[in-house]
Order: C-alpha cells, then sequence, then structure tokens
C-alpha cells in the first residue's frame, strides 16, 4: 500500500475527510461503503475500459515534441489529453462516476460547474446513457460562458441558475449540495474534480490514473524506461495532475511538479495560487489548504484560465505539497499565454490556458539532454480562442 494514497478513514495524513452536514450522511455513506467494491467488478472495469477506447479515443498519445525537445534541452513529451472526446481530461472521471451511478441505480445526474467544462462533460455521458442531468451554474458564470452553455443544452441538461451570492462556482455547489440532501434515493452527484468529502478525491484520483498508467507503457516503449524524469501538470482542483502522478507516487526518482495559477502575480491580490497563499481549513466537504481571510471567509480567486480559477487543491495535493513528495510552483497569466502561443508555433497545437501553465514551467528548469519530462496537456484550447485573441490582439 502506498504512503501517498488515502487511508481508511478518508485522510491524507491530515487532510481530506467528510466535513459535510449531518443530512448529507447517507448519500457520502452509500458511496464510501460502495465504490470499491463496483470499480473493482469485471463488468464495470470492462465497460469502462470500452468507452475510454471507443468513445473517449484512449489511449491517448504520449507526443515526443521534436521541436520543443530541441529547445528546453531534453526529450519532452507530451501526453495528449487534449485528444480526448469533448477536449480534455474531464471526460475520463464523468465516464466511470456515471458507470457507478448506473450501479448504484440512480436515475438522475447532478453536477456543479464553473466555466462549464465540468458541466459539458457530464452532460455528454448523460447523454450517452439516457440518464437526466441537471447542471448548477452561478447566473454570472452562465452569462460568460455562453457556448458551453449552450452545449449542455444540446445534450439535454438542464442548466439551473444559481442566484444567491457571488453568483459563481461555490454558490453553484451550495445548490448542488441542497439538491442532493433533498433527493438521497435517486441522485448521483458528479464532482469534477479530486474535491469534496471523501471518497470522492479518492474515486476521481482512480478515473483519471488512468493517465499514468498508460504513460507508463507509451514511456516504455518509447524510451526503455517505464517512469520519467519530470511528470509536469497544471492544478485547478488536481484531477489531471493526480491522474499525471498517480502511479509515480511511490517512484521517488521522478519528480512531480504542479503548475498553479499566479493569475496577475502571486502578490497581487489577483491569484489561484493556493499552495503559497492559501491555509489549512476546510473546503468543498474536506480538510486541504485553500485561500481564505483570517476569519475564515474564502478568497475569491483569479486566473485568466476558468478551470484553475479555484481557491483550494485537493486534499491528497495539500498533503503532497506538505510532506514534499510534489513541488507546487505558480505560474502567471503572462507567462501561460506566452506558454500556449509558443507550443502553437513550434508545435502546431493550440494548448487550454489551463495546460498552457504546464507547460510555462519548462521556461524556469534547466534540463541534463538525456531527461524524459511528461507535460500533461490537459485541453485543446479551441475553447480559449476568444482568449487568446484578446490577449495577443489577433
Ligand atoms: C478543468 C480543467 C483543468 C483543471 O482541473 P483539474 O481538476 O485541476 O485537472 C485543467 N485543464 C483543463 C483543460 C480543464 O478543463
Amino acid at each position: 500500500m502506498s504512503n501517498y494514497q488515502v487511508n481508511e478513514k478518508g485522510y491524507y495524513g491530515d487532510f481530506g475527510g467528510a466535513y459535510i452536514p449531518e443530512m448529507m450522511f447517507p448519500n457520502i455513506e452509500e458511496l464510501r461503503l460502495r465504490y470499491m467494491e463496483i470499480i473493482n467488478e469485471d463488468s464495470f472495469k470492462k465497460e469502462f475500459e470500452q468507452l475510454l477506447r471507443d468513445y473517449v479515443g484512449r489511449p491517448s498519445p504520449l507526443y515526443l515534441a521534436k521541436r520543443f525537445s530541441e529547445k528546453y534541452g531534453a526529450n519532452i513529451f507530451l501526453k495528449r489529453e487534449d485528444l480526448n472526446h469533448t477536449g480534455a481530461h474531464k471526460v475520463n472521471n464523468t465516464i466511470g462516476q456515471i458507470l457507478l451511478a448506473k450501479r448504484l441505480g440512480k436515475k438522475r445526474i447532478i453536477a456543479e460547474t464553473g466555466a462549464g467544462q465540468h458541466g459539458v462533460a457530464t452532460a455528454t455521458v448523460c447523454a450517452l446513457m439516457g440518464i437526466k442531468c441537471v447542471v448548477y451554474m452561478g447566473e454570472i458564470d452562465i452569462q460568460r460562458q455562453a457556448p458551453n452553455v449552450a452545449r449542455m443544452k444540446m445534450m439535454g441538461a438542464e442548466v439551473r441558475p444559481a442566484s444567491s451570492g457571488s453568483k459563481t462556482l461555490k454558490d453553484a455547489t451550495n445548490e448542488a449540495m441542497r439538491d442532493w440532501i433533498n433527493n438521497p434515493v435517486d441522485t448521483h452527484y458528479i464532482i469534477g474534480s479530486v474535491v469534496g468529502p471523501h471518497p470522492y478525491p479518492d474515486m476521481v484520483a482512480r478515473f483519471q490514473s488512468v493517465i499514468s498508467a498508460e504513460t507508463r507503457k507509451q514511456l516504455l516503449e518509447k524510451t526503455g524506461r517505464e517512469t520519467p524524469d519530470y511528470a509536469i501538470a497544471c492544478v485547478g482542483g488536481g484531477s489531471n495532475a493526480i491522474g499525471m502522478f498517480y502511479h509515480f507516487l511511490d517512484d521517488e526518482a521522478v519528480q512531480l511538479i504542479a503548475a498553479e495559477a499566479a493569475g496577475k502575480g502571486v502578490d497581487s491580490g489577483h491569484s489561484a495560487a493556493t499552495s503559497v497563499l492559501g491555509q489549512e481549513g476546510v473546503l468543498h466537504g474536506s480538510r486541504t489548504i485553500l485561500m481564505q481571510t483570517t476569519d475564515g471567509q474564502v478568497i475569491e480567486p483569479y486566473s485568466i484560465s476558468a478551470g484553475l480559477d479555484y481557491p483550494g487543491i485537493g486534499p491528497q495535493h495539500a498533503f503532497l505539497h506538505k510532506i514534499g513528495r510534489a513541488k507546487y510552483v505558480s505560474i502567471t497569466d503572462d507567462e501561460a499565454m506566452q506558454a500556449g502561443l509558443l507550443l502553437t508555433r513550434m508545435e502546431g497545437i493550440i494548448p487550454a490556458v489551463e495546460s498552457a501553465h504546464a507547460l510555462a514551467q519548462l521556461e524556469k528548469m534547466s534540463f541534463k539532454p538525456s531527461d524524459n519530462v511528461v507535460v500533461c496537456l490537459s485541453g485543446r484550447g479551441d475553447k480559449d480562442l476568444d482568449n487568446y485573441m484578446k490577449y495577443f490582439n489577433f
């Protein structure tokens, strides 16, 4: 058993657990008692693998970026999650959770979404399975993210506006939790990252771990070694990063690097660099590190990338940060946008602005020529074209 995985009580060191209203206890308890047994069933594994292959298009390629490798003086490999159906890694998790929900006998799915990416990934698998889907989204986010709202509606999901508070992600989360408390028997709540009460962080990590499982095989084929020298990924809640790190955690020689969004700068007051600015506390049902005022109010995060605009990190990341197993770095908006343009111009790949944060870290490192570096390209940049065009004045 790995030292870096969740223990029987649902904790990673001091972090994790299930800090939930008592009325949510039955829902979480059902999930906690059943999730391992279900995802270890042969029929579950078979259906999950089949859908990842035939519907999502896995395995995603591990691409040796030739020109990037020359530039940075090492072998730079990109794990191409951007080539997945729906354009990012998020679908790995929603496929896993919808199969679990079916086996739990659930007839209805709820989710919350900020930028809309997780809402789209959830609406997609609900359409695939013919299951009713309600997505909670802050009123302001609904206005800001019109294309994703349109995608969800086209897939048949109902998008319910959260109109309390700041009318953004945390208000949508509150509404989703309220819904779940009121509908404990027929509804499953699909959380989109390695956050939330136990067992969500562990469950989502297991579904996303396909990223590093494939990477090991692909590295062996391409380099003769299963492990890289470095694995780099961006962190919002942290699901693509945990997916990228998962099967390397016990290989201590692999240096794990997580890129957080510094926004306009760590000290600018417009940032989402949780590991630098955060303290220990409870967010979204688990004990973790989050950005909060001295009296415990959550600080509104900022990043140019909607997917990294989250005030916390998942509890496993809080743990890996605290014990030093993974290194957490801060990347500004400017650094990320430049890295996104550079990949586009040198490799012909437009990355999601989230993923560009991981790429920007390459600029700050020096490598040996023999180093094998894997960067998780968590998503494609089509959704960010407006963002890029405004930034660069195209
Ligand atoms: C949502 C998203 C992220 C951030 O989520 P994690 O859970 O931290 O992975 C990163 N990249 C892309 C492309 C996303 O859509």
